[in-house]
């Protein structure tokens, strides 16, 4: 196995209601998948279930080739308890539409918590480190800003540099620029743009149609909890094969 991830057959419930419907999806390392689709279709479950913040109900997830959420031994599988789920949640960075960073710390303090406190490295190694990310994110000099200082774009693209500070081996990012003013948005999406051409993996649900054309390797079209078709950008986004890709990319553009 050679991708970076691969989902095979995930299913998943909530009660009675089915959120993902035998999803299956591989992602190639340095590949940009954006995924596309109604709100409610699944694709933040998706996203959850891949970094663990949701459990599947069946199916396997492999990251890296590591089986997610379960030990092998022999023909039995184990499921991981939450020791083991916290480090293998680390492969995956995830931005939130909402901007989540601690309200109580500073822009830097914020970036090299997860480094300093989760991975035990010193500050001195972080900080530089940090300082790395505040430039490629384009806010050195926000640095001993908090939080409340900064405008929603910022935020974002702090909380992209949080993310990254960890060194994941793949990026999630859910509907990144929603909660941002019109204005602001270009900013966060250049930093995504950047990241993208620099190599990183990355799975992006998002309804900016434009950035998925410009930016994605492959597009996934999801609808009540199934992948309906994926393809390049050109085939979904320019010539998609079914009803419910055509009216839904008919309703956002
Ligand atoms: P999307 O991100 O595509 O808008 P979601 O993955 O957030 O969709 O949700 C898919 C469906 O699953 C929705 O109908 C939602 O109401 C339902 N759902 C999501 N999370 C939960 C939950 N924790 N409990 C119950 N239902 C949920
Ligand atoms: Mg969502």
């Amino acid at each position: 196995m050679s991708s970076m991830v691969v989902a095979v057959d995930l299913n998943k419930f909530f009660g009675d209601f089915q959120a993902l419907d035998k999803v299956s999806l591989e992602i190639e390392h340095g590949e940009v998948l954006c995924i596309i689709g109604p709100s409610g279709s699944g694709k933040s479950t998706l996203l959850r279930c891949i970094n663990q913040l949701e459990r599947i109900d069946s199916g396997a997830i492999w990251i890296d080739d590591e089986l997610i959420g379960f030990r092998q031994e022999g023909d039995k599988l184990y499921q991981l308890n939450d020791t083991e789920i916290a480090r293998q949640r680390l492969s995956s960075g995830m931005v939130f539409q909402r901007f989540n960073l601690f309200a109580h710390m500073t822009v830097l303090e914020n970036i090299i918590e997860g480094p300093v406190i989760v991975q035990r490295r010193t500050k001195s190694a972080v900080i530089p480190e940090a300082m790395a990310l505040l430039e490629k994110v384009g806010l050195t000099d926000k640095k001993n800003a908090y939080p409340s200082e900064l405008s929603g774009g910022q935020q974002q693209r702090i909380a992209i540099a949080r993310a990254l500070a960890m060194k994941p081996k793949l990026m999630l990012f859910d509907e990144p620029t929603s909660a941002l003013d019109p204005e602001l948005v270009s900013d966060v999406l250049n930093v995504m743009r950047d990241l993208a051409t620099s190599g990183m993996t990355m799975v992006v649900v998002t309804h900016e149609l434009g950035f998925a054309r410009e930016v994605a390797n492959r597009v996934v079209f999801m609808d009540r909890g199934k992948i309906i078709e994926s393809g390049t950008p050109q085939e979904i986004l320019s010539n998609p094969k079914e009803k419910r890709t055509q009216d839904f990319i008919a309703a956002v553009l």
